[in-house]
């Protein structure tokens, strides 16, 4: 068996292209989407990253406005940036680029946000939402993992969802999303004894340990979904991911790419989420 690819930058055009009309009716209403993307710091990865996203909004018509703020940035002065653009109308989500320099508590800024423009989903307001299965903003990497699995029409309900990875970002808001869609999930992490033995038992696999290639061929059942959320760059420039895409390949029915499959879609979720809050709050 060679698994069918899950191709996330196609996915991700396709729906860039309905958000462009989306963004093109809101703005023949005097409304155009904006997103605030606050950067501290120089962080080459991050700077890659906010540019990305950046360029994104830009594609499809959303207003983006980049907050760059110095390495030696405080708590207090980051809070009162983010104050004023709580209260600015034309702005429907901020984005703080994690992760921040030490000297700042990332949960305190989190939680300073308003969940109105929590467009990274990561308020505890919105995951309290998500958790509790009512209208939120959703994380974006676990619910750009949702909308590829579903996109292939892959059967959810009753399946057995292992996800390896419990971090708040990924980890953990993955696994809620995929319980919500009525699956059995079993969360895995760097303390699991034998963790072979609860991967090789996942109908849906999600790797998002941030380890490079932790999974193998031999820990993937014969016709599994596998999701590859890791990203890895290798000494040559390329980049990989938590899974080997080689050998798995042949196991798995489905799979996704690194590059190409969840990166793009996470960013193609944020520009989503920006325009829901600018339907939700200003239409
Ligand atoms: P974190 O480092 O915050 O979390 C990693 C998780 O994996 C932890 O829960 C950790 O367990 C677990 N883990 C680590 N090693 C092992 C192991 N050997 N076996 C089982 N579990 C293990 O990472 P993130 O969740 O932020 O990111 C994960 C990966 O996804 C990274 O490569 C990151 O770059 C990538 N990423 C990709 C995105 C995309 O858009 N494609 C978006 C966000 C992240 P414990 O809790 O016990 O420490």
């Amino acid at each position: 068996m060679t698994a069918q690819i899950i191709n996330g930058k196609e996915l991700s055009q396709k729906k860039r292209e309905e958000m462009k009309i989306e963004v093109e009716t809101l703005r023949k209403q005097g409304i155009t989407p904006g997103l605030a993307v606050i950067i501290v710091g120089t962080d080459p990865a991050s700077q890659t990253y906010v540019r990305g996203k950046q360029r994104a909004c830009e594609e499809i018509g959303i207003q983006s406005l980049l907050i760059e703020m110095k390495e030696s940035t405080t708590e207090a002065q980051l809070i009162a940036k983010i104050d004023e653009l709580n209260k600015e109308d034309s702005i429907d989500g901020i984005l703080v680029q994690l992760p921040l320099p030490s000297q700042i508590n990332e949960q305190a800024i989190i939680e300073k946000i308003s969940p109105n423009k929590d467009v990274d989903g990561f308020h505890p307001i919105n995951i309290g939402r998500m958790m509790t299965g009512q209208d939120c903003f959703l994380p974006c990497t676990p619910h750009g993992i949702i909308e590829m699995v579903k996109s292939k029409q892959i059967d959810i309900e009753g399946k057995h969802v292992v996800v390896v990875g419990r971090s708040n970002i990924v980890g953990k808001p993955v696994g809620q999303l995929f319980l919500n869609e009525h699956a059995t999930v079993t969360y895995c992490h760097s303390r699991t004894n034998d963790l072979k033995a609860y991967t090789s038992q996942a109908d849906i696999l999600i790797a998002a340990a941030g380890k490079q290639h932790l999974i193998q061929g031999e820990y993937v059942k014969r016709g599994a979904t596998v999701i590859d959320v890791g990203i890895h760059r290798l000494e040559n420039g390329k980049l990989t991911g938590d899974v080997n895409f080689d050998e798995v390949k042949e196991k798995a029915a489905y799979i996704t790419p690194v590059p190409g499959g969840v990166g793009p879609m996470t960013i193609t979720m944020l520009l989503h989420n920006t325009i829901q809050s600018a339907k939700r709050f200003r239409a």
